[in-house]
Formats: C-alpha cells, structure tokens, sequence
C-alpha cells in the first residue's frame, strides 16, 4: 500500500505529529510507524515525564506552555499531577543565572522567587552547604509544572490519530531509505529526494512525504544518507528508591504537595511520589558520558557515587531507603541551544533534539512540524500563540540559547 505520508517513530514528538497531521490535512493518507510493540515504547516511556514552564529562551516557553496548557485540559487522561516545581540554586550559581532568571516573569510564568526559610517550609531539607555540597541559596518555584504520563499522551495522540483514520504499524524497524533515481551520485538535473523506506523483513513502504521522529535514534538512521540531523545522542539514567518513611522528606507537608526538586549540587534532579513511598532520581552528568546510541545500560557505580552523596547531604534525615528501580534512555540533544530542531531536505522532514523537554513540548512540537510538511509558515499552538516554523530549522533558524537544561 502506498501513503501520502509516513511517519517513522512513535514516540510522544510522532504520535502528536501524526494526529496534529491529520487534524490538519484529514484527506491525507498517514501511516506512522514503530520499531516496539506500541506507541511511547522508546525514550518516551524511559522519561521521568516531569513538566515546566520554566525555560529561559523564548522559544523553549512558548513550546512549553503551549503543550501544558494542552496537556491540562486532558487532566487524569494524561495522569496530569501539578504538584509544582523547585529548581533550587546555591549563590554562586544564583548570580551565575542572573540573566536566565530574568527572563521569568512571576506573573505570566506563575513562578514566585523563594529564599533558604520558605524552602525549608516545602520539604525536610538541609539547607546548609558543606564541601562539595553547595548550600541551598534560592528556588524557583513553578506553579504551572509538575508530572505527566508520558507513555499516557503517546496513547493519547495515537488513539486520536486512529479516529481520524490514521494507520500505524507497530513491531515494524525501518532499516533503510530508498532514494529516488541513482541513489548516491545525482547529477544535478535529476530529481533528489526519498522513494520509499524498508523494513527489516525486507518489505518497502512508498509514500510522497517522509517524516522521522525517531528522537535519539535519528542521526544513526538519516547520517547514513547523508543528512545531519544536528541532534545527537547521549544515556540519562534513572533510580528509582523506596523509602520507608516519606515524612523524612516532606517534613510537615502533605505527601502529595511535595514538589519535583532540582538540588544545587550536580544537577541532582528528584521525582518525589511519596504518596507510594517512592522517589525516582535522576543527575545530569555531561563530560563522560558519549555522544553515542550504544545500549543503553545503566550502571550502579553512577547512582552510588553520584546520587546517593547528594541525597544524604540535603535529606540527612532520611534513613531507610532501598534501591528497588533503575533503568536508562537517550535524550536526544542538539548542539548549542538545546531547542528542538525541525528541519526539511527534499520531501524528508525530521523533528528530534528536544535536550531532555521533549514530553513538554510534544504537542507544540507536533503541530509544527505537521505544519512544516503542509508548507504553512507560521504554525497555530494550542494556547492561541504562533511561532515560525523556520525558527526551528537548523538553516534559518533563529532561537536563544536554553540555560534551564538538566
Ligand atoms: C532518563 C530520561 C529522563 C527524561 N525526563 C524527562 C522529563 O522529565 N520531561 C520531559 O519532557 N522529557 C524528559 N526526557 C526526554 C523525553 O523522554 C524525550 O524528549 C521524548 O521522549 C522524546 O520523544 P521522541 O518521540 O522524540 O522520542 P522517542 O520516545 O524515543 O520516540 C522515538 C521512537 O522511534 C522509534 N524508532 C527508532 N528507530 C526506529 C526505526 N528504525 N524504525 C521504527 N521506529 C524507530 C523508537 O522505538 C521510539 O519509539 C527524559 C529522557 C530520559 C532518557
């Protein structure tokens, strides 16, 4: 059978791409395809699925807050939490951040500026910084953050795909592209661009448009074609503890209205679900960690020598805690904004490098690059705002650097 257009990838970013897509263009015949056995399988279902407004570009907000807003009017479909956000910064990196906080604006980004004192009323921590350590200085809480599923809103996207007469083939990998004409030695009169895909059984799928949304695994795929993605690969791992008793960190403070915390040392990051004795942690180590899609496997050595000094610095309290999770995904990064890129070369379309937000960002990411395919300029997000689709491209684009990455 053959498409108008295919998708490759169903994770959260194809999934919102092929019903938004739709939406748009109904008429038009999409398959969407994936290499595991159901849509969000991949990186997407491996995320700790934490959700912020906070972001210092303008480009990264309007994704964001576009995509919440989206995401909260779904509420318990998407298992919506609001419990808030705390990124929390020692001094030094508090005046290190002076120009990316002032991009916040407390009012519209519903954030509010919290010293040592009103932290310590949030949760049951140590404030004090000793070696290493840095003390806790300031937060920034975020109203408008919190946690989502992300495998939830992939389903989401997918069913409403399906009701609009979308196709999807799962359990199917693409392992490669057929190009059009002599494959690597066009001359310039012929005309360049993909016929078809295969699939590892060895089956070819025709279609007019090609989109990959294939997240970490983009530039392992497209590179050997001769496109750069300008997004590259790189492990995050996660941890997952339970803790005996919950009130060693929520303090006095109901379990369910503890924030996700960002810690001032190493980029520590805590998904608190202490309502089931559980906190998933996370740490954002750069040098060291390759550019690479091997694996990816997670390794104990970096939960206990990364992570666990951390926690029993800030939570001295808690004591009995036991190591019952922990598994290991790629972010899918681009180089040096760490905003996501969507770009075209003949009728191929790729959207990846979401650095690490791209649970937050799927539904605005999603509309544009459908408008992309569909040759409209400007795209329509959710919230009524608009951004230019070429923003996002790798040849004219024109977005700020994002210092909130973890
Ligand atoms: C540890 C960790 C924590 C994270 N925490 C957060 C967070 O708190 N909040 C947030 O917003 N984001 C977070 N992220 C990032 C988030 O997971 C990603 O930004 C998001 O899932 C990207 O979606 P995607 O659709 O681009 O990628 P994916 O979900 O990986 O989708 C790509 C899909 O393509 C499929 N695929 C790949 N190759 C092929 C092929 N050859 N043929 C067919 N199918 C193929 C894959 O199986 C996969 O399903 C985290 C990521 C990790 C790893």
């Amino acid at each position: 059978m053959d498409f108008d257009t295919i998708i490759v990838g169903a994770g959260v970013l194809g999934a919102s791409t092929a019903y938004h897509l739709k939406r748009l263009d109904p008429d038009r015949n999409v398959l969407l395809v994936e290499k595991e056995k159901r849509p969000g399988a991949g990186n997407t279902s491996r995320s700790a699925a934490l959700y912020r407004n906070i972001f210092s570009s303008v480009a990264s907000k309007k994704l964001a807050t576009s995509s919440i807003k989206y995401y909260l009017e779904l509420g318990s479909e998407v298992q919506m939490d609001p419990i808030g956000y705390l990124w929390m910064f020692s001094e030094r990196q508090w005046k290190g951040s002076k120009r990316a906080v002032s991009t916040l604006d407390n009012e519209i980004d519903e954030v509010e500026i919290l010293g040592p004192a009103d932290i310590s009323s949030l949760l049951n921590i140590n404030t004090e910084g000793k070696g290493p350590f840095p003390e806790v200085g300031y937060g920034i809480f975020g109203h408008l953050c919190g946690s989502l599923s992300g495998m939830g809103l992939a389903q989401h996207y997918a069913g409403r795909f399906l009701e609009l007469g979308g196709v999807i083939r799962n359990s199917t990998e693409i392992d490669g592209l057929i190009l059009k004409g002599a494959s690597s030695s066009f001359s310039p009169w012929d005309e360049a661009g993909l016929k078809s895909i295969s699939t590892r059984d060895g089956k070819e799928i025709k279609a007019k448009d090609f989109i990959f949304t294939m997240g970490a695994w983009s530039q392992d795929l497209l590179g050997r074609y001769g496109i750069f993605t300008g997004t590259l690969p790189k492990k995050r791992q996660l941890f997952g503890i339970k803790v005996e008793d919950p009130y060693q960190i929520a303090g006095d403070v109901d379990l369910d209205k503890v924030p996700a915390l960002i810690l001032p040392a190493g980029g520590t990051y805590v998904k608190p679900i202490l309502h089931r004795n559980m906190m998933i942690l996370g740490l954002a180590d750069d040098l060291g960690q390759p550019y690479s899609i091997e694996g990816p496997y997670h390794d104990e050595e970096h939960f206990n020598r990364g992570i666990v000094p951390v926690i029993e610095h800030y939570f001295p309290d808690l004591k009995d805690w036991e190591l019952k999770m922990k598994w290991a995904g790629h972010y899918s990064y681009h180089w040096p904004d760490k905003n996501p890129v969507i770009e075209s070369v003949q009728n191929i379309t790729w959207a990846a490098g979401t650095s690490g937000s791209g649970i937050m960002k799927a539904d605005a990411v999603g509309r544009i690059t459908a408008s992309k395919v569909l040759k409209i300029k400007t795209a329509d997000l959710f919230n009524g705002s608009k951004m230019h689709v070429s923003d996002l491209s790798l040849k004219d684009r024109n977005v700020e650097n994002e210092s909130f990455v973890i």
